[in-house]
């Protein structure tokens, strides 16, 4: 990450330590592990039927047929009836509806509109609580004005989506989306006391979701009189500019408002990186730096998120990060409630599975071998005080010949800034 960790790194006694810690650390996950996935974790089956589903929407050809999402309707049915104590089981009934829905979309038939409906409705009557309740009215009242020419009932499906989600971040959508069906209509606000407390109940479980992203604040880290690492020709400072600059055009011709911790070879304390998430009002807090480790052959791509737990890398990740952390206290804000703690937490864990995963398959694509280094936490000072959620990328080891020579190539550079900004653009749109 930087050169401020180096002097940890290089004294052995430290690296022998944090390797018996670590090992240490993983037969506790290897005790814990089987009980905990089983809650959090993505079955295997979906993350697989979720990627068949993107490489399915792209192709041209095969998503001309039927039997592909017939498949991927039925294997995502599959994992909703078999998962039964996966927290995010609502998310396999909701792509099971999707891929009905692509499907009908395609062949227009009545039947096949009709089957994705009923999977939404599905949704909607079961997990009215689930974050995605409101997403599934929202696509059944499209798919019913725009493939079954039913208008009214679209509207009285998105009429249901103002009434019980009024502060989903579906209703905006809806109310544009019945504006533009019937331009004279009042759109009803829920007015009884059942409605309000149901959709309470909604909103204080979605939590998790009121993050709405309009806005990043892009970090290039180090800067300045900071140089960060600097290795085999890298140069830490120069390479999160040039990435962070790549990564804002992508998602700026995507329609997000981005903003940058700096913008040229200027130096940016930590503290003014964590005042800008509060001063610029973004959303998600981005920080892109370069990894460097005393052995040359340790290389991957990592993303970091805001957690206590602690791993060898992670702890002196974090001790660099409170090391530069500001003195003035008086200008330190309040921690953030508990509660948004855990929902940032949560919401930057998820960030940053959707960058991981998306940036690898963007350099596979270009085949690129770099290594998963993987997702892991640290307790970063700057997204503690930020209350957004927000991600640390380590693009790459410097110390590492072969990532170092792939960070000096521009094509290698736009290809890891393709992946950043799609995954990002991806956690925005819940993917
Ligand atoms: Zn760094």
């Amino acid at each position: 990450m930087t050169n401020h960790i180096q002097p940890l790194c290089q004294s052995s006694s430290v690296f022998y330590r944090t390797r018996f810690f670590l090992a240490a650390a993983l037969f506790c996950l290897l005790l814990l592990g089987n009980a905990v996935d089983s809650l959090a974790e993505s079955p295997r089956e979906y993350e697989r039927a979720k990627d068949e589903l993107t490489a399915l929407q792209k192709d041209t050809r095969r998503s001309k047929w039927r039997e592909p999402w017939e498949d991927l309707a039925e294997r995502f049915m599959t994992v909703y009836e078999k998962q039964t104590q996966w927290r995010n089981r609502p998310a396999a009934l909701y792509r099971s509806a999707l891929a009905l829905d692509e499907l009908a979309r395609r062949s227009g038939r009545g039947s096949d509109c009709t089957r994705a409906e009923a999977r939404y409705r599905m949704l909607w009557e079961k997990h009215a609580a689930s974050v995605l309740a409101d997403d599934a009215l929202y696509r059944a009242a499209r798919l019913r004005a725009e493939k079954r020419r039913d208008q009214a009932g679209a509207l009285k499906l998105l009429e249901k989506l103002c009434a019980e989600y009024p502060k989903g971040d579906m209703a905006d959508e809806a109310a544009a989306y019945i504006r533009k069906l019937d331009p004279e209509r009042k759109i009803s606000k829920p007015d009884t006391e059942k409605k309000t407390k149901k959709a309470k109940g909604k909103a204080a479980q979605k939590g998790t979701f009121q993050f709405h992203v309009r806005r990043v604040l892009l970090d290039a880290g180090h800067g300045g009189r900071d140089p960060g690492t600097q290795h085999n020709g890298i140069l830490e400072r120069t390479v999160t500019l040039d990435l962070a600059k790549r990564v804002g055009s992508i998602l700026a011709a995507h329609g997000m408002d981005v903003k940058y911790t700096r913008f040229s070879n200027r130096w940016v304390s930590l503290d003014d990186r964590a005042d800008k998430v509060r001063t610029t009002r973004a959303d998600l807090f981005i920080s892109i730096h370069v990894n460097a480790n005393p052995s040359p052959q340790v290389q991957g791509f990592e993303t970091y998120y805001l957690d206590f737990a602690r791993t060898s890398a992670a702890s002196r990740l974090a001790a660099v990060e409170n090391a530069l952390k500001g003195r003035s206290a008086a200008s330190r804000e309040k921690l953030p409630a508990s509660k948004l703690f855990q929902v940032q937490q949560q919401e930057s864990a998820r960030l940053a599975r959707n960058i991981q995963s998306t940036t690898l398959g963007f350099l596979r694509k270009k085949k690129y071998a770099t290594v998963d280094g993987g997702i892991k936490t640290a307790p970063f000072h700057v997204l503690r005080k930020s209350g957004v959620p927000g991600v640390l990328i380590e693009v790459g080891y410097c110390t590492n010949e072969r990532e170092a020579a792939w960070l000096a190539q521009s094509a290698y550079r736009a290809q890891l800034a393709r992946g950043i900004a799609y995954g990002i653009l991806a956690y925005a749109n819940r993917k």
